[in-house]
């Protein structure tokens, strides 16, 4: 069995696991984010070979280098393609030409509009196709800041022996993005919206896993974007961007988890070369923080227009930080269980500097982002979502380089016409399968911030 088929945890005390196991559970029984035990290789030719391949063709050739024997080639084969079956652009992820060296890379062609659906659509197939071989019902929770929800529920929603719970922080995401998750209609659907903040449903979703016995009796597993079948099927863009450009690009990746920018080391990692990663934050800017001070540590949750980066504690990290320390799982386990206790954590020389060698990162307030929407707008009449201005505005602090610079333009801007209509007075173009959510009865449950009641009403629904 390839190495890039087995995976190992970033805290180093789990059994090693195969490509389903890791899908199913997520999370590694041990706290930590799984790993690839070896990144597969691509040559530089055959990344250059990727220019002109449709790209699920491409998503085939990175993807069949982590699945081993969980799925054969014709069933990874048939769930790429029936994933992007539904895409309305048929390049999936097109690149479009800003001015000059500037590129938008549009992720949100998808049935929810913005990237999660990218790699959602194909995990949510081979979780089904997975499951039924496994026997037995998984309960799915998923913590989203806004985008991820609607995702999961675009990709889960219907699917038998599979209950997906779906908490977002509540009055903290776009009406829009409310309505997308609350409207599906479907009997296996839950949401709650919590009376807290994003942090604090993504804490609820731990504890949840860290009670063991529930965990198991319900069959407990996440679809967050700390499931590395997400972080592979993400990498693919990276690939095809790079091929299309034909030389090595500077990406600035609008950040929260720091699941989509880490696809990008993912990528490098696998033999893609860049220029540098951009990590862009909104006024949530631990990640920022941490590049440029050296100190991860996280500070108080900001509501801002660009709702799906209102994130502090960035799950991702920890892989790059595993990584950067040269895959040193007890300094990885070490530094998470310091953090947890002290919300701070000091960032060694040799750790910060080999980050630095990878990512720069700039961060936007909600006044940036408003006047970045409405520039835009002003000078080529595109109107992009808030995510992708705090990238834009990103560029900007970053400056302009030789090499291509390629924005991961993350959402479609109808998801957030409030923002819009501020920076530009005008709302922008809503596609008719949002605008029908506006109309379709909401079911969602408003819950406290508190982890035994969260843990009783999914019990309740479960049996109920
Ligand atoms: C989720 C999301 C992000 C942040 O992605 P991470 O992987 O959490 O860093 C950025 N923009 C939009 C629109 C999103 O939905």
């Amino acid at each position: 069995m390839s190495q890039s088929s087995q995976f190992i945890s970033t805290r180093g005390e789990a059994p090693q696991a195969g490509f389903a196991d890791v899908l199913l559970a997520g999370l590694a029984p041990d706290g930590g984010l799984y790993m690839p035990a070896a990144w597969p290789q691509f040559s530089a030719s055959q990344i250059a070979a990727f220019a002109g391949q449709r790209y699920q063709d491409v998503a085939f050739a990175v993807l069949s280098r982590f699945v081993g024997d969980s799925f054969t080639a014709a069933e990874l084969k048939e769930d790429i393609e029936a994933a992007y079956a539904g895409f309305t652009n048929p390049q999936i992820a097109p690149l479009s030409a800003m001015t000059g060296n500037r590129y938008l890379l549009e992720l949100f062609h998808g049935p929810t509009f913005a990237f999660k659906d990218i790699a959602l659509q194909i995990l949510g197939r081979l979780f089904s196709r997975a499951l039924t071989r496994r026997g037995g019902g998984a309960t799915i929770v998923a913590a989203t800041s806004g985008d991820t929800g609607s995702a999961a529920i675009a990709a889960l929603g219907g699917l038998p022996n599979i209950e997906v719970f779906v908490l977002h922080p509540k009055g903290r995401v776009s009406e829009v993005q409310r309505r997308q998750m609350t409207t599906s209609g479907h009997a296996n659907v839950h949401n709650i919206a919590l009376e807290g903040s994003f942090d604090d449903a993504q804490s609820i979703v731990k504890g949840l896993f860290a009670e063991k016995q529930f965990a198991s009796e319900v069959g407990l597993t996440a679809v967050n974007s700390i499931n590395f079948v997400r972080i592979a099927a993400q990498s693919v863009y990276y690939f095809t961007a790079t091929a299309a450009l034909g030389k090595p690009a500077t990406f600035i990746v609008p950040t929260g988890n720091f699941g989509d920018i880490f696809a990008g080391e993912a990528a490098e990692r696998m033999g893609l070369a860049t220029v540098r990663l951009v990590i862009a934050t909104n006024a949530n800017d631990i990640m920022a923080r941490a590049l440029n001070e050296g100190v991860y540590e996280a500070g108080a949750a900001y509501h801002t227009i660009s709702p799906s980066m209102d994130i502090q504690v960035a799950s991702n990290f920890e892989r790059a930080l595993f990584e950067a320390s040269g895959r040193d799982a007890g300094w990885t386990r070490a530094a998470m269980e310091r953090f947890a206790r002290d919300k701070r954590l000091v960032l060694p020389p040799l750790i910060l500097s080999e980050l630095r060698s990878r990512y720069d990162a700039r961060s936007s307030d909600d006044e940036d982002t408003l006047s970045t929407i409405n520039a835009i707008a002003g000078t080529s009449g595109r109107v992009i979502d808030p995510h992708t201005a705090v990238a834009v505005n990103a560029l900007r602090k970053f400056g302009f380089r030789e090499e291509p610079m390629v924005v991961l333009s993350t959402a479609h801007p109808a998801k957030f016409a409030d923002a819009v209509i501020n920076a530009t007075g005008a709302p922008p173009p809503m596609p008719e399968e949002l605008r029908h959510v506006l109309d379709l009865p909401e079911q969602l449950e408003i819950l406290p911030n508190n982890l035994a009641l969260i843990r009783q009403f999914i019990s309740s629904r479960l049996t109920g």
